[in-house]
């Protein structure tokens, strides 16, 4: 039996919770993000191992064997997770990480009541959070999961009073822990019934949530995780716990609002609009009677060729399409035929925060063509070609004239203003919002239908024919 002195597993655990900060630091910019993403897993590893060392470990088989099961897992679904199936993989990681709050809350309550110990009660409070926010976690995850991974409807259940009957279970579980910890020979009902409640009350609170608010509700419950882990760190006694737990919980709250922001929603408006009950939102224009304008790829190749300066605007459809290399390509042709070419980043482009980046990060385009939507929308006005690739509500201009859309406020990509402007989509879909998109009927605006991988690599073949 291992077991390293108390004080050394202390400076062990700031030395992982430095890295843990400066981590998150790093990843701030694409170009330090990566060797931040490495050192916060070196401070993982430095926590888990001064954590098998600080204590006494009788089963060490036990653990090995998790942990070969749980890397191997682990291992496997980073390597072959396709891009658009990240926020899915997020939403389980949330989830077991909740699941990890409540077992462990759980279990150092039964070792309490087994003992016969009395709870402190400062202590039976964290445990009832650790409990209550774990399994809100927990289910709420595995439902955004679903919705995502589309095993269930991504359209927002509701149903009459839901928001009372969430209430009455919030309301419930708060009297039953309360209960608890007031009382010090407390049964295992209650004990029990907190869990199996707040199991329901996440799937509850997840349901009425379409499935495009996934991005912001996934991030929301990152933070619920971090903050039943800094709980479970209070149980424990743990301080990297505690620490990484308040990094993680901050910065999860801290970028729901960022995107809540970017879309010009409140995040109470997410989490009880019922965004997405529907099919087209509320005030959405109709297209009627007006005509878009289709390009072929001929023609298409001919004005970029020629473009002097050309900014591509990436969305959602260029991460289905998986056309990012194909789009270095044809900067690359443009560049040697004398054009500039810059990326104009939206916020809220894609379905999570960031997703662009990495996107085009993955091509190795370079990080100084990316540009974020209020240093790029001065430039709009002198290019020559805006060449939109699968975006589509981040560039609507319904979100400045028209106050009955639903995304009237979001501020966009002023794309309606280049000399020209190419979309690239592949039919005359809606994007997320369900809204009609004025720019493709205007007289500046060419339509290139198809899949953007295969009209991108059209593009580049007639450029080369050139
Ligand atoms: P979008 O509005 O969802 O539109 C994407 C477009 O891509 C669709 O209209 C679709 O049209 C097209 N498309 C799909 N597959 C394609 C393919 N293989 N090739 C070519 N085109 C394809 O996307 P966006 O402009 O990026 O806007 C993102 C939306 O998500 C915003 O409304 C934002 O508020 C929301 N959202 C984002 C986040 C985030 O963190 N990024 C979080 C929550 C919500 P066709 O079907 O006609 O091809």
């Amino acid at each position: 039996m291992i077991a390293i002195p108390h004080g050394l597993a202390e400076i062990g655990y700031l030395v992982a919770s430095g890295c843990f900060i400066v981590g998150l630091k790093r990843l701030g910019s694409p170009a330090t993000a990566v060797s931040g993403n490495r050192l916060s897993a070196w401070g993982m590893a430095i926590a888990v191992v001064i954590t098998l060392l600080e204590g006494s470990i009788l089963t060490w088989w036990q653990i090995g064997v998790g942990l070969a099961v749980g890397s191997g897992i682990g291992l496997w679904q980073a390597r072959t997770v396709k891009m658009t199936g990240m926020p899915q993989m997020v939403a389980l990681l949330n989830g077991f990480g909740g699941l990890s709050s409540l077992l462990v809350g759980g279990a150092e309550f039964l070792k309490a009541e087994l003992a016969g110990e009395v709870i402190p009660t400062e202590t039976g409070i964290v445990i009832q959070l650790s409990l209550l926010i774990g399994a809100v976690t927990f289910t709420g995850s595995l439902i955004a999961w679903a919705k995502l991974q589309e095993v269930m409807t991504g359209k927002a259940i509701t149903f009459p009073l839901q928001k009372v009957v969430n209430a009455l279970f919030f309301l419930g579980i708060v009297g039953l822990a309360a209960y608890q910890v007031m009382t010090p020979d407390a049964h295992l009902v209650p004990f029990y019934a907190v869990i199996g409640l707040a199991l329901v009350l996440g799937v509850l609170l997840v349901i009425p949530i379409g499935g495009a608010d996934m991005p912001v509700v996934i991030a929301l419950l990152n933070s619920y995780s971090g903050v039943a882990a800094a709980m479970t760190g209070f149980v424990i006694n743990n301080h990297v716990l505690i620490i990484s737990g308040a990094l993680v919980g901050s910065s999860g709250i801290i970028l729901s609002q960022i995107m809540c922001k970017a879309m010009n929603r409140s995040l109470a408006n997410v989490l009880f609009g019922a965004f997405g009950a529907g099919g087209t939102g509320a005030g959405a224009k109709s297209a009627a009677g007006l005509t878009v304008r289709s390009v072929s790829a001929e023609d298409a190749a001919i004005q970029l060729a020629y473009a002097q300066s050309v900014i591509v605007v990436p969305g959602y459809g260029l991460a289905v399409a998986q056309a990012q290399h194909v789009v270095r390509e044809l900067a690359e042709l443009i560049e040697k035929n004398g054009g500039e070419v810059k990326y104009a980043i939206h916020p809220v482009a894609g379905r999570m925060p960031g997703h662009m980046n990495v996107l085009l990060a993955e091509a190795n385009i370079p990080y100084d063509r990316l540009y974020d939507m209020d240093e790029i929308n001065p430039s709009f006005e002198s290019c020559d070609v805006a060449l939109v690739i699968g975006a589509n509500d981040v560039v609507n201009p319904a979100a400045r004239t028209d106050t009955a859309s639903p995304i009237y406020g979001m501020p966009i990509l002023d794309v309606d203003k280049a000399r020209s402007i190419i979309v690239m989509k592949r039919g005359m879909s809606a994007g997320f919002a369900g809204i009609e998109n004025e720019l493709f009927y205007d007289a500046k605006t060419a339509m290139l239908f198809g899949d953007a991988k295969a009209s991108l690599t059209k593009l580049v073949t007639e450029i080369k024919a050139l």
